[in-house]
């Protein structure tokens, strides 16, 4: 089983995936805890490249590139061999996040995003946990946190609006993978949906 987490900045989602995976490790499952940007030591890499330093360092088209290749590497050397193994996959952000970051934030580029996708990872989550959240409440919770990173910075409100939108529609794109669930709410009534979300799921 594949769960992939997406939403924007400050949403709660890296807490959720966490909180899941510890669920599901209590009731005896074998779970591998990603994420992405990385989730291998080479796309950690590639992470480190395109995060840090200058956020016009690259181009909309050479980032969606690096992604892409950090994608590919996390495929093969984590999601793929885990999945062959009968593990739960749960990885914090996946090719929907480039979807709209780099598809969407930086330029109309989704046809490029979706011809990469296609091309070298045509592989989705089983299910994606979108965790839909106003972003003025998102982003006072991202910022009140340690640790964010640098790029962050340069992401305004009407940026984050565009990709909470952004991400609606894409779940109304893939209505039998996506469940959209409010991050307005304690972190215990969200998980209690997600686990609800991935309960059917399990093998
Ligand atoms: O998931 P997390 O918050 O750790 O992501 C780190 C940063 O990378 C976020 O600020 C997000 O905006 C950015 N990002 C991106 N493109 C992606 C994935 C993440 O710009 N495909």
């Amino acid at each position: 089983l594949f769960v992939s987490f997406e939403g924007i900045d400050g949403s709660g989602k890296s807490t959720q995936a966490r909180v899941l995976a510890e669920t599901l490790r209590k009731r005896g499952f074998d779970v591998i805890h990603s994420r992405e940007p990385g989730g291998s030591p080479g796309a950690e890499e590639i992470r480190a490249l395109v995060l840090q330093g200058d956020p016009d360092r690259w181009s909309a088209e050479t980032e969606i590139l690096l992604f892409t290749a950090a994608r590919r590497d996390h495929l093969e050397r984590t999601i793929r061999p885990a999945l062959e193994a009968g593990k739960v996959v749960i990885c914090d952000r996946f090719a929907d996040s480039t979807r709209m970051y780099q598809g969407l934030s930086r330029g109309d580029l989704r046809a490029l995003v979706d011809q990469l996708h296609a091309l070298m990872i045509g592989q989705e989550p089983d299910l994606t946990v979108l965790i839909d959240m106003d972003p003025a409440v998102g982003l006072s919770r991202a910022l009140s946190r340690n640790g964010t990173e640098e790029r962050f910075e340069s992401f305004g409100q009407d940026l984050q609006e565009k990709m909470r939108a952004g991400f609606l529609a894409l779940a109304g794109e893939y209505p039998a993978r996506f469940r959209v669930i409010d991050g307005a709410r304690s972190p215990e009534a969200v998980a209690a949906d997600v686990l609800a979300a991935v309960e059917p799921r399990l093998p």
